[in-house]
């Protein structure tokens, strides 16, 4: 391509004329671009619904929901759905309750253990 302001050939990507010192629009135009599409493959990676899997609503609550369940009437499954629901899911509503159930498990055991023990 050649200057703008003094007609000599200069490098396609050369963003200042070499003899002249004149600012080239075409190469700062294709920088931009360039800049622009980096920025947007950028933003494209970090969105935050890539981090988690596409999982429907129903779908992603069974576990947590099964932990809960478990939890709330007692037994080993609350701990064990708990356990699998916290590894699986990312979601912070699944994970708490994982959490809850795992507590109400915690719960159940420790009244269990009395009531065995002492009752
Ligand atoms: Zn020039």
């Amino acid at each position: 391509m050649y200057c703008v302001k003094c007609g000599k050939e200069i490098g396609d990507n050369s963003e200042f004329c070499p003899y002249c010192g004149a600012e080239n629009p075409d190469a700062k135009k294709q920088k931009d671009q360039a800049a622009d599409y980096y920025k947007q493959m950028y933003e494209r990676e970090n969105r935050p619904e890539n981090y988690h899997h596409p999982q429907t609503k129903s779908e992603g609550m069974v576990i947590p929901l099964l932990a809960l369940i478990f939890g709330l009437l007692g037994g080993w499954l609350g701990l064990v759905f708990g356990i699998i629901g916290l590894a699986k899911y990312k979601e912070k509503s699944n994970k708490i309750m994982c959490i809850v159930g795992i507590a109400a498990w915690a719960i159940w055991l420790v009244i269990y253990t009395y009531m065995r023990n002492f009752g």
